[in-house]
């Protein structure tokens, strides 16, 4: 057997000590089926929820990011089909929300480390108390707060935090040898998102954490979307920031002016689609007016 440890090679955490080694038939199951590939041994499995991204290698150990929700957390660990005494090396969550973490639980006692950054862990515990919900968690086993690379064999797993947008917690998670990238809630592709104000969103932040994100990765990178709506996929491309990134400018651009002009904020939450973003259309902006109503003036 192949033995690779996955270890820190920054000044923040993770020695996984042991690797989940795969059966020859659950290989095979990530060529077709639910678990679809992206590139390398990097996919995505869409379920319910946040999009779950997936690294399996027989070789080099398994790395989940998100876990959505009880039911589809057992539903993606049975089709990884790995044999029972084995564990899963590592499960990160790129922020806090439910339809992100409510699998967790799944993985209890089949997964050595639980991993976010330190807010999402603060969001976590805090939302799972209001809602006493707590007995429904396995919260994270270790945070970080700026990066952290984690080693797993031919694959490093490059765990980012660039400032405040969907919440105050969302990680970035870079598979820097397939090039493949995480964005959490980062893009809600062509949708009008969600934006966590209790938990420290932060519209101007979230437009500079996809500034940043557009100017770290390449042409080459391909990317998870943890939503996505009128037809379009949760995976993309730069050019899919990009447009996250318009719909953003433009929301602002357009409420302020309308706060500037008088009008009122309810008269605004039936509003499809903005000016300069009609892609992201549908029912949704009156979240993002609440959202951008308490940042411009
Ligand atoms: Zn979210």
């Amino acid at each position: 057997m192949n033995r690779r440890h996955f270890v820190k090679n920054n000044a923040a955490l993770i020695c996984l000590s042991q690797l989940a080694v795969l059966t020859a038939a659950s290989c095979s199951t990530i060529s077709g089926g639910p678990l679809k590939k992206i590139r390398d041994n990097v996919g995505y499995f869409e379920g319910r929820g946040g999009t779950i991204g997936w690294f399996i290698s027989k070789d080099d150990g398994i790395a989940i990011i998100d876990s959505q929700f009880e039911d589809k957390a057992k539903e993606l660990i049975q089709l990884i089909d790995i044999p029972d005494d084995r564990m899963i090396d590592l499960l990160i969550n790129t922020h806090h929300h439910l339809d992100h973490t409510s699998g967790n639980i799944a993985f209890k006692g089949k997964v050595r480390r639980i991993l976010a950054h330190s807010n999402s862990k603060v969001n976590q515990v805090k939302t799972a108390r209001a809602k006493k919900i707590e007995d429904k968690q396995l919260y994270p086993s270790e945070v970080f707060r700026h990066e952290l690379s984690v080693n797993a064999g031919m694959e490093t797993i490059h765990c980012m935090y660039w400032g405040d947008a969907h919440t105050n917690g969302d990680a970035v998670i870079h598979f820097q040898n397939a090039n493949v990238a995480h964005m959490g809630d980062l893009v809600f592709n062509r949708k009008h998102p969600f934006i966590d104000k209790k938990n420290g969103a932060s519209v101007s932040g979230w437009i500079n954490v996809l500034n940043i994100a557009r100017s770290y990765f390449d042409r080459d990178t391909q990317f998870i979307f943890g939503h996505s709506d009128n037809g379009f996929p949760v995976t993309g491309t730069k050019a899919d920031l990009l447009s996250m990134q318009n719909y953003l400018e433009a929301a602002v651009d357009y409420i302020q002016d309308q706060k500037f002009k008088g009008a009122k904020k309810e008269n605004l939450y039936l509003v499809r689609s903005v000016p300069g973003a009609d892609e992201f259309k549908g029912s949704g902006f009156k979240r993002t007016v609440d959202a951008v109503w308490e940042e411009v003036f």
